[in-house]
């Protein structure tokens, strides 16, 4: 008897080109590796969705930008749109540029390596092969430069820099022992990401992340022929999130970070950074933008906090996260970031400095990693614990 191969579930992660039809329309999510964007390129993808969207964009905890209530058609427009700006430079590799890398790396204190060069390597390692295409939509690369921010995020493979100047390799979350010079990490994180995805081919191809794939780390170690020469020694948590306000440079200038409230960046609000540098997107729904001289982050601040973003530590804000919830998600009990906006201006939260996830239904779709208090919606109101 013939033994039928296991039935494999699609990949249905959105991206760029395979979008997801949600209840708000269709939903595209362009990958930002490393969140850096140029000011010209965000404000190309606020005019996408000004013209074929919702009219915002919104930021993902992995630091990429979705569009929103897509129209039919929309896809071949926004393809278009998408590769005039270098937004889209493998159409096969759309999913799988999944790269965090240290905020305001090289710019600002805590890091002991650049991590955007490393961003555009391992990114461009990523295309420049076709075989991995073949990776799941969840795969996530994390290049820390040593200030412990993006190591705790979970990433599948992982650059940590250590104070000795060698760089460890994480895998599937957690230090793989395995060192290397900074010159060699890049070559060393694809190789680890090629190991794993043969790993998973070999297994199936049913593992969507390397900790559910048998084997996990130490298989790939076993492919890449690296024995663990040091002994792991645990990553940084997750952060609760980067700084906001005005943060300083090593050269002097002045960085403005900008947390946008449940992600959204009205396309309006994008347009207030015309002419400015290059920026960054941040897996914690946060703009940074550098390069400024304290005047002219005087300025930004203003008009980004006249905008409703948030540039307080202290803003309440910082401390709610919440699903999509109605309308964009059919699941959903409620509006969950209208509740949650409403409950902050009433001053519900709790005094305790607890985060709060609300969630439209028991999936939890956004839940920040760490400690947070669930805030669920039900056919009864909401259930908090
Ligand atoms: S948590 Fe539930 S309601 Fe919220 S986005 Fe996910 S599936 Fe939809």
């Amino acid at each position: 008897m013939t033994v039928p191969p296991p039935r494999l579930r699609a990949d249905a992660c959105p991206g760029a080109l395979q979008t997801h039809a949600a209840a708000d329309g269709a939903l595209a999510r362009v990958r930002v590796p490393g969140g850096a964007l140029t000011t010209a390129q965000l404000l190309d993808l606020a005019a996408a969705a000004r013209e074929l969207g919702d009219g915002a964009l919104e930021l993902t905890s992995r630091g990429n930008v979705q569009l929103r209530g897509l129209g039919p058609g929309a896809d071949t427009e926004l393809a278009d749109l998408l590769s005039s700006a270098g937004l889209l430079p493998s159409p096969a590799h759309d999913r799988v540029r999944n790269v965090l890398a240290s905020m305001l790396s090289g710019r600002t204190t805590g890091g002991s390596v650049d991590a955007r060069p490393w961003a555009a390597a391992f990114d461009a390692g990523l295309w420049a092969d076709p075989s991995l295409a073949d990776l799941p939509g969840r795969f996530l690369a994390t290049l820390d430069d040593g200030r412990g921010d993006v190591a705790g995020l979970g990433g599948d493979v992982g650059l940590f820099a250590l104070p000795s100047g060698d760089v460890a390799l994480s895998l599937a979350g957690a230090d793989s022992g395995v060192r290397v010079p900074a010159r060699d990490a890049v070559a060393l994180a694809l190789a680890a990401t090629r190991a794993y995805r043969d790993e998973r081919a070999a297994r199936g191809g049913t593992a969507w992340r390397l900790a559910e794939l048998a084997g996990g780390a130490d298989a790939v170690l076993t492919r890449l022929e690296r024995p663990a020469g040091s002994s792991p020694r645990p990553l940084p948590g997750p952060v609760d999130g980067g700084p906001v306000g005005a943060v300083p440079q090593l050269d002097g200038r002045t960085a403005v970070v900008a947390a946008v409230p449940f992600g959204r960046l009205g396309a309006t609000t994008a347009d207030l950074l015309t002419g400015l540098p290059d920026l960054q997107v941040t897996p914690w729904r946060s703009i940074a933008v550098p390069d400024l001289d304290p005047a002219a982050a005087t300025v930004l601040t203003g008009a980004l906090r006249d905008a409703g973003l948030v540039l307080d530590p202290a803003d309440p804000w910082l401390r709610v996260t919440a699903c999509t919830g109605l309308p964009g998600c059919a699941k959903s009990r409620a509006d969950v970031r209208a509740d949650a906006a409403a409950a902050l201006a009433a001053g519900a939260l709790p005094a305790d400095g607890a985060r709060q996830h609300w969630a439209g239904c028991e999936r939890r779709c956004g839940r920040p990693r760490g400690e947070v208090v669930d805030v669920v919606a039900t056919l009864d109101g909401y259930v908090v614990g």
